[in-house]
């Protein structure tokens, strides 16, 4: 077994703390991962607080995650000791199911769908058809530590031209922005509205820019207007009429990423004819739906969760050759209480990345 260092959240209504914990070696087809740094994502405050009703404890938090191979199995091909590399939301998948014989594992059907890098497998045994656990797991710890032991065929490339500490929200509100960007195929000189410019917002907006669409951001504070022009895209308060009914039947595609109950009624009217506002943010229920806005001009309201591997690596090699990336700001571990609470009350435009070598702080 390899001692691990990290920090856990014990219970709901506890601060995380430094917590000692111990992961399988290697298997035949899994590479050791020593952990250089891990994005912080709004859902890593969901789940420690057990804000989706799902979480296991203790819970070690952490889905963005890159580091080094410094061990791997003997049926390890993709990956050599030595590797940049990086994991995202997912670290298994049933491999046996229609979306997962697509390549579509992020919408895995098998009977506990698929395992999450940490709070895994996304479907409990309790509630699977058969009360099974096909990954042997009640839990998973992430990336909140120094050490991850993960299958050859869910680690990610970091290219080259990418910093590491950059390349780590890529993982998560990289891929969970760029995803739905690429399937409603959205294309140059396409106008794209990205609804909310928090961590998953600012993402969407350079993604989408990148693409060559024309890009309009829509946010609640005069700040991230700001923010928007700094981006090179247009900026709207979210709540001007005027502005709202000027761009109403314009929007090839919209993204809307607050992470939290919203209301999407007064977006649906700015979508052209036939075209798709998608939620990516939120994963609890939504305001109700007027689905006479919806009817009118044949529009959909639609959901996306995170992205494939494949969509993963694609992102990845995609922010690489554009030169793009969130905006980060590195903190040390010791911090992340405090980053939770920023996080909670939606100031932070950035991503908060930790440099994991922070943990030695501790000893
Ligand atoms: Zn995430
Ligand atoms: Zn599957």
């Amino acid at each position: 077994m390899l001692k691990v260092s990290g920090y856990a959240a014990k219970h709901s209504f506890t601060r995380l703390k430094p917590y000692a914990f111990e992961r399988e070696e290697a298997g035949a087809n899994e590479v050791q991962i020593e952990v250089l740094y891990c994005g912080v994502c709004h859902s890593d405050v969901h789940q420690a607080k057990n804000e989706w009703s799902n979480t296991v404890y203790p819970c070690v938090p952490g889905h963005e995650v890159v580091g080094r191979v410094v061990a791997s199995g003997s049926g390890v091909t993709r990956h050599a000791v030595g590797d940049l590399v990086g994991v995202g939301c997912m670290i298994e998948s049933c491999r046996t199911c229609a979306p997962c014989r697509h390549g579509e594992e992020n919408y895995c059907e098998g009977p506990n769908s698929w395992l999450a890098t940490y709070n895994g497998p996304m479907i409990p045994a309790s509630q699977a058809p058969e009360g099974g656990n096909m990954y042997g797991a009640d839990n998973t710890f992430g990336g909140y530590s120094d050490t991850l032991v993960v299958n050859q065929d869910f680690v990610l490339k970091i290219p080259a031209g990418l910093a590491p500490e950059v390349a780590a929200p890529i993982l998560c509100a990289g891929v969970t922005t760029y995803s739905p960007l690429k399937h409603w195929g959205v294309k140059a000189g396409d106008k794209v509205g990205i609804i909310g410019m928090g961590g998953l917002g600012h993402m969407a907006a350079k993604l989408a820019k990148a693409m060559g669409a024309e890009v309009t951001v829509f946010t609640s504070t005069s700040e991230k207007i700001e923010e928007a022009a700094r981006l090179g895209v247009r900026g709207v308060i979210e709540d001007d009429k005027t502005v709202l009914k000027e761009l109403a039947n314009t929007f090839d595609f919209m993204l809307s990423t607050i992470p939290e109950k919203h209301d999407l009624n007064p977006f649906i009217p700015l979508l052209k004819r036939d075209k798709t506002i998608a939620v990516v943010g939120a994963l609890e229920p939504l305001a109700a739906i007027n689905n006479q806005q919806v009817a009118f001009h044949r529009k959909s309201v639609a959901g996306s969760l995170i992205g494939s591997i494949a969509d993963t690596q694609e992102v990845l090699d995609f922010c690489a050759a554009h030169n793009i990336g969130p905006d980060i700001e590195i903190i040390p571990i010791q911090d992340i209480n405090d980053a939770f609470k920023k996080i909670e009350k939606g100031d932070v435009r950035f991503r908060y990345v930790i440099d994991m070598a922070s943990l030695k702080n501790d000893e």
